[in-house]
């Protein structure tokens, strides 16, 4: 499972395209308002099985969250918003009955700025938030992943230890660490790396110096400030063994997948070598 896999959408990429590519595993995000039936999961399990792919993660999205900049993610993302805490407490559960109908053994989300005061009323919060997702995935058997980047390795690594569920992991993706201006994604990995159970393969560049609350720009693979030969050796020297997911977040379809496609190839060379 060394090999590239990709990151895509529901309503937003068709899998014919993500096929196209010529990749076998992915990942699924699943948007906020798109409805999670019996009858949608058939689907999707019926067009799976025929194009021979798998995926290894269901990601959960909510509506009404904003990545413009960081202040907007602190404001809008994740399980952090207290008026939107019920309803995506909710929805991450529908998303993880959903994956469980997909036959998926993993789910993750953003969860959003996890407070760095341990005793604030939104990391409480957060906290129990995640041990409800997390014993609920563990109820089908999946792990939950947070993603990274949001906040600096060591931070995710207290939060995780105090969450304290056994089937929580980590979605790593390096690209966000250089976004949010959290932290060196390598030396991230390697501090993280016993909770990876999956990853982006994303790259970015550091924000703008002197902007504050500026975000870093996402990049093609290989363009941005990432570092990715080094990422897919420090993945392999770890012993990670999952696919290489290409995200691209760009809006524009026809960049997308051609950015996808570059990077499937890069990340096939770099598997390889
Ligand atoms: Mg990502």
């Amino acid at each position: 499972m060394f090999e590239p896999g990709v990151m895509f959408w529901a309503e937003r990429d068709d899998l014919e395209m993500v096929r196209s590519l010529g990749v076998r595993y992915g990942q699924l995000g699943i948007p906020g308002g798109m409805p999670l039936t019996d009858a949608a999961a058939a689907q999707w399990k019926t067009a799976l099985a025929s194009a021979g792919f798998t995926l290894v993660t269901v990601f959960a999205a909510y509506d009404g969250e904003d990545y413009a900049d960081i202040p907007a993610v602190a404001r809008t993302v994740g399980f952090v918003p207290p008026q939107s805490r019920a309803a995506r407490l909710a929805r991450t559960l529908a998303v993880s009955d959903f994956a469980a109908l997909l036959g998926v053994t993993s789910i993750a989300c953003h969860v959003g700025f996890v407070p760095q005061d341990a005793g604030h009323p939104d990391y409480l919060a957060v906290r129990e938030m995640v041990r409800r997702v997390a014993d609920h995935a563990a109820r089908h058997g999946q792990s939950f992943a947070l993603e990274t980047g949001q906040e600096p390795a060591d931070v995710l690594l207290g939060f995780m230890r105090d969450v304290d569920r056994s089937n929580l992991r980590i979605n790593f993706d390096p690209a966000n660490l250089i976004l949010y201006g959290t932290g060196e994604p390598i030396a991230a990995l390697e501090t993280l790396a016993p909770l990876v159970i999956s990853v982006h393969c994303k790259d970015g560049d550091w924000p703008a110096p002197g902007v504050p609350g500026a975000l870093g720009r996402e990049r093609p693979l290989g363009k941005g400030s990432v570092g990715i030969a080094r990422f897919v050796e420090t993945l392999r020297k770890v012993g990670f063994r999952g696919p290489l997911n290409v995200e691209r977040e760009t809006d524009d379809r026809h960049e997308r997948f051609r950015d996808l496609a570059e990077g499937v190839a890069l990340l096939r060379a770099l598997a390889q070598a």
